[in-house]
């Protein structure tokens, strides 16, 4: 119960931050500077030079456009450094 609480807590402080984080130009495009994971809602601030993001969760993913890597760990949206389609500011934290 209390878990449950705390977790409720935790999620609304995420996702104020990632509502109202400041944007970047990551390769061209406006980017909001902190992404949630999109598989267990950690949040991620963009620092260095690169789009490819692995989480601690193990999951890889595209910080411009949050497309998660296929199956053998390999991002879809080109290299390190290819131009995606950003996705919109996250409205919610993903997953668990
Ligand atoms: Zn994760
Ligand atoms: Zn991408």
């Amino acid at each position: 119960m209390i878990a449950a609480i705390l977790d409720a807590l935790v999620r609304t402080q995420r996702l104020r931050l990632i509502k109202n984080c400041e944007t970047k130009t990551v390769f061209g495009v406006e980017c909001p500077a902190i992404r949630a994971c999109p598989s267990c809602g950690m949040l991620i601030e963009h620092k260095e030079a690169c789009k490819h993001m692995h989480c601690r969760c193990s999951q890889k993913f595209c910080f411009i456009c949050l497309e998660k890597s296929d199956s053998g760990g390999q991002y879809q949206c080109g290299a390190w450094n290819a131009t995606c389609t950003p996705a919109p500011r996250q409205t919610s934290v993903p997953g668990q």
